[in-house]
């Protein structure tokens, strides 16, 4: 198998840079690719890049159809590389192969969804307040864009800011983590071949400390005029103050900490399926996995049985291999990050199911009778560990569900839609779901969190409205 290397791409073109860094499998340990280690420089000559096509370029004021063919063209060739795509993430980051096929199927649609709304961009006028006068409200797009973002959705992470960025008519620069940057720069190469002019997106790649200092120039950088994050709270925290300096736009997809709320006349069979699945998808490498089960206490045995047994039935292996399900934890530092909630787990706990690990492998973790105020059902641990915790009442649910730091996403499963809907309502998160986890098949709903989950919103109207500005425009008639 080849080992592929990658330059950074700034004006269009590859452009090598002065250091290099490796990624390897978290999987098997193999070289998995080298890619260009980004400085500080590199930084400020991707932002001039993305400055001098937003002010000089034909991007801004290029016609909705043009940005409509760009994007569906995108599209098309993401679905026609689906295999090196996925491939990618495989080698980089273990993701299992079925996933990351998803993924890249999912990068396709919000290309599509955002190539459509390039088309339907529209102000609106206010006419009947003064007839001597006439309003306008402008859309326009906000600027230079700066995209940072993680690992655990390398290509949908990055689409689903680059798409209605695009449609808005900015400029971007973007920087993927280093733990899994090259499905960024395959996508920097297919939007060049797909007609994108060249300076409107550049991907500057880092190993892990000039990640850091990449980053802060962007966030610092005056000549950026929003940054859209990905990534923890601690990090997002350091993009927000050092974005202050120039009040840009920020939009933060920060962690979380969800929960999956069980009533007992929930469909049990399916909730348990899905139990498993919320915290177990993607390794629990996910933002919104659901990752502490609150447990009617009726149903708290038969529940936890029927867990077992689809914990089971959970496929660790090679990522490769289509039928696994769950592929390694993205580096060593992650897992022993995770061994260490296991032992905290064991100490505080009642460990039901799991707990098993190898290589950088963990299985699925299932821990009864947490206390929510513990460290287990306080932090984010992103693995597969679900901590469970016992209720009575569905005040003490939504008490429970909302005594978190975070509020990204939740799940209430029941019969009763009056039950559902109360929750729904009380629960402080900026998604929910019903009776499913994850997705009911609703693409492009915008996703965002409340409280330190972050601000602003991605995917839907409220994605692209993210990079827009609007501007009020008063004509005096005469
Ligand atoms: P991270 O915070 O370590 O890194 C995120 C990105 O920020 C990387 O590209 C990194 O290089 C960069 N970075 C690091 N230090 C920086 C600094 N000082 N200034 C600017 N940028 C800097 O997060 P991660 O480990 O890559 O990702 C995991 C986290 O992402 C989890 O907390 C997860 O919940 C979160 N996440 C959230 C969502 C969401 O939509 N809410 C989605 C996916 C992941």
């Amino acid at each position: 198998m080849t080992t592929p290397q990658f330059d950074l791409w700034l004006d269009g073109a590859n452009t090598p840079a002065a250091v290099r860094f490796e990624r390897h499998s978290p999987f098997d340990g193999t070289l998995a690719g080298t890619f260009a280690d980004g400085g500080e420089q590199d930084a400020a000559a991707a932002v001039g890049s993305a400055r001098r096509a937003f002010d000089d370029g034909p991007w801004p004021s290029s016609p909705a159809r043009r940005r409509f063919e760009i994007l569906t063209e995108t599209a098309r060739l993401l679905t026609a590389n689906a295999d090196l795509l996925a491939e990618r993430m495989v080698r980089e980051s273990g993701k299992p192969v079925t996933l990351a096929l998803g993924e890249v199927a999912a990068s396709a649609r919000c290309l599509e969804y955002y190539a459509g709304l390039a088309l339907a961009v529209e102000g609106s006028a206010v006419s009947e307040r003064n007839p001597g006068a006439l309003g306008l409200i402008l859309r326009e797009p906000v600027g230079v864009a700066a995209l940072i973002t993680a690992w655990n959705f390398p290509l949908l992470g990055v689409v689903c800011k680059l798409a209605p960025a695009l449609a808005a008519g900015c400029t971007v620069v973007a920087k993927p983590s280093h733990l899994c940057p090259g499905p960024t720069m395959l996508l920097a190469q297919l939007l060049g071949t797909a007609g994108l002019p060249g300076g409107v997106f550049n991907v500057v790649t880092s190993q892990r400390e000039q990640g850091a200092v990449v980053g802060q120039h962007f966030a610092s950088s005056r000549a950026v005029d929003k940054i859209a994050f990905t990534g923890s709270t601690a990090t997002g925290q350091a993009v927000m103050r050092a974005a202050a300096g120039n009040a840009k736009r920020v939009a933060l997809e920060l962690g979380g900490k969800s929960a999956n709320i069980v009533f007992p006349d929930a469909p049990l069979a399916d909730a348990a399926r899905t139990a498993i699945s919320a915290f177990t998808f993607n390794s629990g490498q996910q933002c919104s996995a659901g990752s502490r089960l609150l447990l009617h206490r009726d149903i708290h045995d038969e529940f936890l049985a029927l867990l077992v047994e689809h914990a089971g039935k959970q496929v660790l292996g090679d990522p490769a291999e289509a039928a696994t399900t769950m592929g390694p934890l993205i580096s060593r530092r992650q897992h022993e990050r995770v061994l260490g909630y296991l032992d905290l787990g064991r100490a505080e706990a009642k460990l039901v199911t799991g707990g098993g690990s190898h290589g950088n492998f963990v299985e699925p973790t299932v821990f009864d009778g947490v206390d929510n105020s513990s460290r287990l059902a306080q932090e984010e641990i992103f693995g597969p560990v679900l901590s469970v915790i016992p209720f009575t009442t569905e005040q003490e649910a939504v008490a429970l569900a909302n005594d978190s730091a975070y509020g990204l996403a939740g799940g209430v499963w029941t019969g009763s839609m009056d039950t559902a809907f109360r929750v729904v309502r009380g629960v402080r998160t900026g998604k929910m779901f019903v009776n499913c986890y994850n997705t009911a098949g609703l693409d492009d709903m915008p996703h965002g969190g409340y409280k330190e989950s972050g601000t602003g919103r991605e995917f839907g109207h409220a994605g692209l409205e993210e990079f827009q500005e609007l501007k009020t425009v008063q004509i005096l008639l005469r």
